[in-house]
């Protein structure tokens, strides 16, 4: 269990890094085993919106990679195509051109309910607003995907708890929300997107509600995930909260434009 109280940069193993190709100048070299499948991978992708007389090009041709176990943070200034990446990263939209593998599949052009399918088994959401239920305590937010996915009662409350566990709230589950601290609440969310076992934890802006002790908490506890092997992906127009993953992934003008490792 978490006692959210490590900041220690995480010790793991060497992981694969996140890849750029020729479409940025920056690129990072891949360092995967060979062999090692990416969990991830973008190629070439733009998102054009066509609302005026001029198309707003959101994403110019994005190429990356993400391998299972990396934690990544995407970082930007407004209006640099954050927003529009991870929409596509999870599931929520498709690229006008380009394509997005996601462990193994192509999701490019998916249709909706492929892409909910998809989007509910392997993308566990975080969100800066934290989206939990206040009428319901924390494990009956966290049991909510799995009534979702059709599990049985019994094996739910057992899911969720392990869940709640996991994110070091064990001594918190018959509470409410309003019962609980924003950094406890964001802790909720983290079990209810972890509760279905997805393979990408994609968080956006999730300290953009909380004060710097609150941050630093949610911070670690993805430290501590991370640690365990899960992948995070990590968007954030923060540098201080950006640092916090083991590699920074900087947008502008809706491409990546440089890479740094931060796991020094
Ligand atoms: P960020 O999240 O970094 O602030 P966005 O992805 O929201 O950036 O936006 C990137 C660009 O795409 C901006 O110029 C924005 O105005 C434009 N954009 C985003 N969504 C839409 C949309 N639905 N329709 C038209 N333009 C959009």
């Amino acid at each position: 269990m978490m006692d959210g109280s490590s900041n220690s940069k995480p010790q793991g193993p060497a992981r694969p890094v996140p890849v750029l190709t020729s479409t940025a100048p920056y690129g990072a070299t891949p360092s995967a085993a060979p062999g090692t499948a990416p969990l991830v991978e973008f190629r070439n992708v733009w998102k054009s919106y066509l609302t005026g007389a001029e198309p707003v090009h959101a994403l110019r041709g994005v190429s990356i990679k993400v391998y299972p176990g990396e934690y990544i943070s995407i970082v930007g200034p407004s209006g640099s195509g954050k927003s529009t990446f991870m929409h596509i990263l999870g599931c929520l939209d498709t690229p006008t051109s380009g394509q997005y593998i996601l462990a193994g599949t192509d999701v490019s052009q998916m249709d909706e309910e492929h892409l909910a399918e998809t989007r509910n088994r392997r993308i566990g959401f975080v969100f800066q607003q934290f989206f939990l239920l206040p009428r319901l305590t924390a494990w009956r937010n966290v049991e909510l995907p799995l009534i979702y996915a059709g599990v049985d009662r019994h094996k739910r409350k057992l899911l969720a708890m392990q869940a709640l566990d996991h994110v070091g709230l064990t001594n918190r589950v018959n509470h409410f929300p309003n019962q609980l601290s924003g950094g406890q609440q964001q802790r909720v969310a983290v079990a209810r997107a972890l509760v279905t076992e997805p393979d990408l934890l994609l968080a956006d802006e999730p300290t953009g509600n909380l004060d710097s002790r609150s941050s630093a908490d949610v911070l670690a506890m993805f430290d501590e995930l991370h640690q365990s092997g899960r992948t995070i992906v990590l968007i954030t127009h923060e540098p201080d909260v950006a640092a916090a993953a083991e590699r920074v992934m900087r947008f502008r003008d809706g491409r990546f434009v440089q890479a740094e490792d931060t796991a020094a």
